[in-house]
């Protein structure tokens, strides 16, 4: 994802819709991470949150930090086709436990914690 067209995007889609994109979502291709500083500077610049695609980066590092810790949130793969498998499913990196706890409710089709289920995870 090159930062400048991210940008450029940015205010292409503001200028013709009037409205920001909801996310920014750079892939990590090959293990190679993104321009994550510049990209993140425009994230925060325009108030818009970043979801790390880190499927192909599960492991990579960028100026010594892990892909997929950067953002609002990271995403790894852990397909049949990935490097690590567990033959199906992924994992979701985020911040906080508030974080998971709101991404938790809408992984379970918006459940809510009543005394006869689990919502322990
Ligand atoms: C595999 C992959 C995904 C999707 O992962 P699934 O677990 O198949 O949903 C997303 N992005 C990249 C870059 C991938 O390599």
């Amino acid at each position: 994802m090159d930062p400048a067209l991210l940008e450029e995007a940015i205010k292409d889609r503001i200028a013709k819709t009037g409205k920001k994109p909801k996310a920014i979502v750079p892939v990590a291709l090959y293990g190679i991470p993104y321009k994550i500083d510049e990209i993140m500077e425009v994230a925060n610049r325009y108030e818009i949150p970043v979801i790390e695609d880190a499927a192909k980066g599960f492991g990579s590092k960028y100026k010594g930090q892990m892909l997929g810790t950067f953002g609002k949130y990271g995403e790894l793969s852990f397909n049949g086709n990935k490097m690590i498998t567990t033959s199906g499913g992924g994992a979701l990196i985020c911040q906080d436990d508030a974080a998971k706890q709101e991404i938790m409710f809408y992984a379970t089709q918006t459940r809510e914690a009543y005394p006869y289920t689990s919502t322990r995870r």
